[in-house]
């Protein structure tokens, strides 16, 4: 079934702007004109951006979390930019493993299970996409998704 990606992240990020807000972070999104249509599983995509996007806000100190959605001619990408503590590259790697956390203390005192990611890459694959990462640590991370168009459809 076709879906907006649009909706589907106005409605998250509208759902995770109220504790960035009160963090002083401001929630910027740049999305086509014209829709971004995917055949996909609204929920599950719902799903996906829910978890990087409490991410993002609960790993972000201050500045700003900037979502992007670009149609391309074979799919459609979507960025999501923090301002937050970054990631050390030795981490990296290891990122999308169950329950792996970078910094164990930190983290529990920021709550979660260190389930997340290894949740959303399952559920990008299911849907035959690619989930990148990139980060400086002090400075803030990029998650890079892409999703292709069934052009046979
Ligand atoms: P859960 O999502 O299950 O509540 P979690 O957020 O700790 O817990 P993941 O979402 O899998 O687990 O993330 C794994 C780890 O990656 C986090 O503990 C955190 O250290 C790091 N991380 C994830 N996203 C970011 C980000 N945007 N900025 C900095 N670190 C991040
Ligand atoms: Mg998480």
């Amino acid at each position: 079934e076709d879906i907006d990606l649009i909706e589907v992240i106005d409605m998250v990020i509208n759902k995770v702007k109220i504790k960035a807000n009160q963090k002083g972070i401001d929630v910027v999104f740049n999305s086509p004109s014209h829709g971004a249509l995917i055949n996909a599983d609204g929920q599950r995509m719902e799903q996906i951006f829910t978890n990087l996007l409490e991410n993002a806000t609960r790993y972000t100190e201050q500045g700003t979390i900037q979502v992007t959605i670009i149609n391309e001619l074979q799919g459609i990408k979507i960025s999501i930019v923090d301002t937050g503590i970054g990631i050390a590259e030795e981490d990296l790697p290891y990122l999308f493993d169950r329950f792996y956390r970078v910094d164990k203390s930190r983290s529990r005192s920021n709550g979660g299970t260190g389930l997340g990611l290894s949740i959303v890459k399952k559920l990008v694959e299911i849907h035959d996409g690619t989930i990148e990462v990139q980060s400086t640590l002090g400075k803030g991370t990029t998650f890079i998704l892409y999703f292709p168009i069934d052009l046979n459809e």
